[in-house]
């Protein structure tokens, strides 16, 4: 039985006060799916408010369009397609979008923090290219952190890259009209990868020991010293190795080429890609805990994700699971095992 874990009116005095009681005040049945739902009334503050006040179809016109979006969000399906086939308006699409991306950061956010303390760091880094609007006057960079052993994508970060150079004429009078208007683009690579580095580190235990694998790209010598543990070693990997399941790096390069597979945006040469970083980064959280939480960590692991692997759930979770109730108030099992 679902128990309500706070008053969900913001002026409430029972926010700051921590006293929150409330009384159940009947049930109704959901027009939509029949589902029971169950009333209250807050002690403190004597508003009314229901199960359904803590879960992320919360007044959705049409709630039963999240979990197929989340599925086509995560398959290759642009925003275009999904409308058709849902028979919305794109507009219906965009918020699906906006809900579904807030709504996976914060729960991979707070999956992750179960795992401080217990993380194995056993890491490898890569960065994907791709861009906003523009291929080579808008680039993008988008470092994503690996733990190695079960794939789970720990972090990801989206940040522009400066224009490319070498432009024809043509897109340099572009690039300069670009600058009029925005400034000068420069790269927050650096800072980007710093980030994904800072996260991961805050949940390894102090005199952590383990490996970071990268390519060779020479801000990541620096970048790891000052944010992971000196016990941890840096292997760095020449991109001359052959590509392949031998190559250190297969892991993490697979993982990218998955990402390029399932977000639509991605796809190399398409006329569906990204209008804003923004709208990216909201995309590619749907598809991390699609990867993490939902689908198999790999192919023939039956009954097995990337999370359970790192023992946060015993299993993939179903969907109407994971897109049921907010983040915030969701109650999850106890971490099955030490992280391996
Ligand atoms: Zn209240």
């Amino acid at each position: 039985m679902f128990q309500p874990p706070c008053c969900p009116n913001p002026l409430c005095p029972s926010r700051s006060s921590g006293q929150f009681t409330y009384q159940c005040r009947g049930s109704f049945r959901r027009a939509l799916d029949q589902r029971l739902v169950q009333r209250y009334r807050c002690g403190a503050c004597g508003k009314f408010f229901s199960d359904q006040s803590f879960r992320l179809d919360y007044r959705l016109k049409r709630p039963r369009l999240t979990e197929p979006a989340f599925w086509m969000f995560a398959s290759k399906v642009t925003h275009r397609q999904t409308a058709r086939l849902l028979r919305c308006a794109r507009g219906t699409v965009r918020h699906r979008l906006e809900l579904l991306g807030a709504h996976c950061r914060t729960f991979h956010a707070r999956q992750r923090l179960r795992l401080a303390g217990h993380l194995e760091a056993a890491f490898a880094l890569d960065e994907l290219e791709t861009y906003e609007t523009d291929r080579r006057l808008k680039p993008l960079t988008v470092p994503v952190l690996l733990h190695e052993p079960t794939w789970f994508v720990l972090d990801l970060q989206v940040a522009p890259m400066a224009s490319r150079g070498g432009l024809r004429e043509v897109d340099q009078v572009r690039r300069d009209l670009l600058r009029q208007r925005e400034g000068v683009r420069r790269s927050e690579s650096t800072s980007a990868v710093a980030r994904c580095l800072a996260n991961a580190a805050a949940l390894l235990a102090p005199e952590a020991r383990g490996l970071l694998r990268s390519d060779e790209k020479h801000t990541y010598v620096r970048l790891k010293q000052q944010h992971l543990p000196a016990g941890i070693q840096h292997a760095r990997i020449s991109s001359q190795e052959p590509r392949g399941m031998n190559n250190p790096l297969f892991r993490i390069n697979r993982t990218l080429a998955m990402m390029r597979d399932g977000v639509s945006r991605l796809v190399r040469r398409t006329w569906a890609a990204s209008k804003t970083r923004e709208q990216l980064e909201k995309h590619l959280w749907v598809w991390t805990v699609f990867r993490n939480y939902v689908r198999r960590r790999v192919n023939r692991s039956v009954g097995e994700s990337a999370a359970s692997a790192l023992g946060l759930f015993p299993g993939p979770l179903p969907t109407n699971d994971l897109l049921g109730l907010c983040p915030q108030f969701r109650t999850d099992p106890p971490l099955q095992r030490a992280a391996s």
